[in-house]
């Protein structure tokens, strides 16, 4: 059967499991049935509900502006089952000739097609003090309860969900502390070069950042600072804990997946086993994955929404016999101190920075180069810029700094001739 241009072997399955019901596991249901398949299909997810979306979470959520985030799925026209509240406890693949069992708090769940879509959970403090994180929607709605007029909110972690976080604190009116381990906000996403740039936000939203001070433990009441003389404590009425997550894969202990920092996939989301073999009936996507990226050379795992989005529609290609490559340029954005940040690309290897107009006005950009080539940018109510490169970055076509650097000139008309 040909389907969107792409050989579907759409009868070698017949029953798909899709394990989580986050962005990645409701998109690989649709991609599912898109590209053709017609076989029994069931969705395992651990939270109640059906699959919504996080990023207004930490945005219109803790704003209140919003208090539900389902993503609008047709679930009687996808014609699957929906496990919901329900957790994937173990994985069995058989071999020789591909299959096996998910064990659940359901029961042993055969499957011939399996897509792996657990995401990501977030890493806690040490301490027996409560502390609280933000993934899921409960998360949001009791943080939310707790963001009261004077209420002293420490969050830890000046990355992307601490800064969203204090935005909604500070607007509230809560006595907002924001303590970073590194120099600089968004040290580890962006760098502390370009991270230091975005540390007047904070003072200017009322937030205090104290920058360079390592978390010991949280306690009631507050935490503890380590290394500070006399332990060093700061007093807070709630501490919310956001210093990044890990890809949710226990249940996958004694499978035989290869396992590192996320499940190991080729190109195509093939998972690998651990003597390095590809299984075509396996397939992992969206946080949990640590995918081959042609395009970089190397394995990425990107904990953002836009590789949920569009990556599981590959993935569910190759479970159905195709072998399409997944290489998109990674995409990300953030609204924090009521500023678009968007950034895309990967920076990790670049030579240098060049700047896009000046930090202190309220628009401006930074590109990070190799040679003349555009790596990444990251821009601040400049989307025009963000979409234009993009399209440069995915056609790698060399750029002329100089122009780049000139916020008045378009960034297509910065391409080299
Ligand atoms: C507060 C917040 C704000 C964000 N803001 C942005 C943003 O502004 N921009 C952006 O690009 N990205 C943002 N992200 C990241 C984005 O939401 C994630 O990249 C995306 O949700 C990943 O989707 P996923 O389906 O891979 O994983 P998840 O959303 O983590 O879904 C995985 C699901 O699997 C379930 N599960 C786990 N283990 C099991 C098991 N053993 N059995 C059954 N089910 C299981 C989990 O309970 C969960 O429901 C944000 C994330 C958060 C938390």
């Amino acid at each position: 059967m040909i389907h969107l241009g792409r050989l579907v072997r759409v009868t070698d399955m017949d029953r798909a499991i899709v394990v989580g019901g986050g962005l990645a596991g409701v998109r690989a249901v649709e991609a599912l049935r898109a590209q053709g398949y017609a076989g029994a299909l069931t969705l395992v997810s651990a939270e109640r509900h059906r699959p919504y979306d996080r990023p207004p979470l930490s945005k219109a959520v803790l704003a209140g502006d919003t208090d539900d985030t389902t993503v609008d799925a047709d679930w009687d026209a996808l014609r699957c089952d929906l496990l919901l509240g329900e957790r994937a406890t173990g994985l069995r693949p058989a071999t020789p000739g591909g299959g096996g069992v998910v064990t659940s708090t359901a029961g042993d769940l055969p499957f011939d097609g399996l897509v792996i879509a657990t995401g990501a959970a977030p890493i806690t403090l040490p301490g027996d003090g409560r502390q609280r994180v933000l993934r899921t929607i409960e998360d949001a709605r009791d943080l939310r309860a707790a963001l009261t007029e004077g209420a002293r909110i420490v969050i830890v972690g000046a990355g992307w969900i601490g800064a969203e976080v204090a935005t909604a604190a500070a607007r509230k009116g809560c006595a907002v502390t924001v303590v970073e381990a590194a120099d600089t906000p968004l040290a580890n996403a962006v760098g502390p070069e370009v991270g230091a740039l975005t540390a007047p936000w904070y003072a200017e939203a009322g937030v205090e950042l104290r920058t360079g001070v390592k978390v010991a433990s949280v306690e009631d009441g507050g935490l503890t600072l380590a290394g500070a003389p006399g332990g060093g404590r700061i007093e807070a009425d709630e501490v919310v804990v956001g210093v990044g997550v890990r890809p949710v894969l226990d249940w996958l202990d004694g499978s035989g997946l290869l396992l590192e920092r996320g499940v190991v996939t080729d190109a195509s989301f093939r998972v690998l086993t651990q003597d390095g073999d590809p299984r075509p009936d396996i397939v992992a996507v969206g946080d949990c994955a640590a995918w081959w990226s042609r395009r970089y050379g190397r394995r990425l795992l990107v904990e953002h929404w836009d590789t949920a989005l569009n990556a599981p529609e590959t993935a569910a290609a190759t479970l159905l016999g195709g072998s399409a490559v997944y290489d998109a340029v990674p995409y990300f954005w953030s609204e924090q101190f009521g500023r678009m940040v968007q950034y895309a690309g990967v920076h990790a290897a670049s030579e240098r920075i060049v700047h896009r107009g000046d930090p202190a006005d309220a628009k401006w950009a930074v590109a990070w180069l190799t040679g003349d080539r555009l790596d990444a940018i990251l821009t601040v109510h400049r989307p025009r810029d963000l979409v234009q490169a993009r399209r440069v970055i995915a056609a790698g076509t060399p750029v002329d700094p100089a122009l780049l650097a000139d916020p008045d000139v378009p960034v297509r008309q910065a391409v080299r001739a």
